[in-house]
């Protein structure tokens, strides 16, 4: 039975934890423990950074392959298992979901870092909608700090917001409806994302067009090279498959 660390905290690796169990590994998915109520997935749950790289390195002996699904953002964690996993020839496969760059449009403007994305929608609106998550929520305060900024994250961040911000708390997946919805409420004049791709979120993208609305899109951070890496769940069992059949 092959024994897998999965690097999670993403709706596809929960599905690959799924997907997996059912086809005989022995899964383990790893969780930064960001979220006090994170969605479990099936099979063994461990909860809370490794220490490192070496603190990843002491528990690879536990485990015939890591598979990295967690989030395009996530590059610490990322860095971190390409580090280990050859420093120990351990076996790594990247799974990450398709970005959103052959889905640009004309009203979508790419930067590279999040400063970049507050100062862009500075200038391109007065009632932002930002959906960066709660960990990135500081870096738009300078810029924004006088705009009716509507927040969306899953959790709460601790640090008090400016008086004319409004916080909303929900998970995703969104729908197109709810997503015009709550834009039109608001009169939300641009859109603020990092380009976490997928379609659990891109409603918002889809709602954003439908009301003409300019997007500030973050480009994701560079990756580790020289790391395997697919888009999709069959490939990931597939590569699982593959190094079970090698192993026999
Ligand atoms: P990060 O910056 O890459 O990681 C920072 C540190 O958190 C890592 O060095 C590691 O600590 C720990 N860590 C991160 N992911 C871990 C995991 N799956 N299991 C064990 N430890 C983990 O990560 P992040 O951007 O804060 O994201 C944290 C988690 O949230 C990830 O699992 C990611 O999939 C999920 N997530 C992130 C985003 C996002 O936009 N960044 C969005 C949705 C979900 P040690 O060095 O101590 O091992």
């Amino acid at each position: 039975m092959m024994r897998i660390l999965l690097l999670g905290g993403t709706s596809e690796a929960r599905a690959l934890a799924e997907l997996l169990t059912a086809d005989g590994a022995d899964v383990t998915t790893s969780l930064a423990g960001r979220v006090a109520h994170p969605r479990l997935p099936v099979g063994e749950v461990r909860i809370g950074g490794f220490g490192g790289i070496d603190g990843l390195r002491a528990v690879l002996d536990g485990y015939d392959a890591v598979v990295d699904a967690t989030h395009p953002f996530a590059k610490n964690i990322s860095a971190n298992a390409a580090a280990a996993c050859r420093a120990d020839g351990a076996p790594l496969l990247r799974l990450e979901r398709p970005g959103w760059s052959a889905r640009s449009r004309d009203t979508w403007h790419w930067v590279d870092t999040h400063e970049d994305a507050a100062a862009t929608a500075a200038r391109l609106g007065a009632r932002p909608f930002l959906t960066v998550g709660r960990q990135e929520i500081d870096r738009f305060v300078p810029d924004l700090r006088e705009h009716a900024v509507l927040a969306r994250v899953v959790q709460a961040p601790d640090a008090q917001l400016p008086a004319r911000w409004q916080l909303v708390t929900s998970r995703g997946p969104y729908e197109l409806a709810g997503e015009l919805t709550l834009m039109r409420e608001h009169r939300a004049d641009v859109l603020i994302t990092k380009d976490s791709g997928g379609e659990h979120t891109w409603p918002k993208m889809a709602a954003a067009e439908q009301l003409g609305m300019p997007v500030v899109v973050v480009r994701r951070p560079p990756r580790a090279a020289g790391v395997p890496t697919v888009h999709d769940l069959t490939e990931a069992v597939a590569w699982v498959r593959a190094l079970a059949a090698g192993a026999t």
